[in-house]
């Protein structure tokens, strides 16, 4: 459903992502773990084509995507929720998810869904009674989730979640982690990078762990919790 094969990103000398391939097929949840600097994040933006890919390419749903804009990786299908949140505070959550929804096919604009397809965004992460706060007013666990709902709003069939968790206590991770699998069960495809292992763990059913770029090792979560190179490979990072 989802392919890198051979992704390659450098940035000058530094090569981030070094021949990396991975699949993912419809309706998996993939983790993607590695230390600080390991190239999860290029890994993403090179799929969202935000980086330009050096080498390599990026297949899904059957399309080559490597060299799209964009918004026609959006358009076909592919979601990123960022590292960073970055809502726009002077507008409400609801204003905020609406901005996301994609054109109007009538009109062409961009935020053609109704209230009701806003209020149902919203419910899915359980934002339903925040849709008239500001992003400002609320905690970071539902700013999250509103970053989460915002990329809903281009009705993916995948999404990739760059550290949803970061930033939460157990019960908000736990309160996430439940939204996640109600979003499985109705059929998304997902790839989660995050350095919180129990939310993280419990939700794959499959890990990919890359170091410096590479893939160094891939399996079900149980094997990889007890991979001894996967672990030399976070006590050697800062
Ligand atoms: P973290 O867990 O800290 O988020 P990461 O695995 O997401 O780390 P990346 O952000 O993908 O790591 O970075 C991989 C490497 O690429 C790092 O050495 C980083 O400094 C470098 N890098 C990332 N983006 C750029 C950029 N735009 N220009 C130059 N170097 C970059
Ligand atoms: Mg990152």
């Amino acid at each position: 459903f989802f392919e890198l094969d051979g992704l390659t990103k450098r940035f000058g000398g530094l090569v981030a992502v070094d021949d990396l391939s991975l699949s993912v097929d419809r309706g998996e949840i993939v983790g993607l773990i590695g230390p600080n600097g390991s190239g999860k994040s290029t890994v993403f933006n090179c799929t969202m084509s935000r980086y330009t890919v050096s080498d390599g390419s990026i297949h899904f749903d059957g399309d080559e995507i490597t060299d799209l804009k964009t918004h026609e990786v959006v358009e076909n299908g592919l979601a990123r929720v960022s590292q960073e949140s970055n809502p726009i505070d002077a507008m409400t959550v609801g204003a905020n998810i609406k901005l996301f929804t994609l054109p109007n096919s009538v009109t062409s604009i961009r935020g053609g869904a109704s209230d009701d397809e806003i209020f149902n965004y919203a419910a899915r992460l359980d934002l339903e009674d925040k849709l008239h706060e500001q992003p400002d007013e609320l905690p970071h666990a539902d700013v999250r989730r509103l970053e989460v709902a915002k990329a809903l709003a281009t009705d993916p069939e995948m999404m990739l979640l760059d550290e949803p968790f970061a930033g939460m206590n157990q019960q908000e991770i736990d309160g996430l982690v439940e939204k996640f699998e109600e979003l499985r069960d109705a059929g998304m495809t997902m790839i989660v990078v995050d350095h919180n292992m129990g939310g993280l763990m419990r939700l794959v059913d499959r890990v990919v762990v890359i170091h410096n770029g590479t893939k160094i090792a891939a399996g079900d979560p149980e094997a990889i919790a007890e991979n001894d190179q996967v672990r030399r490979a976070y006590l050697g990072s800062s």
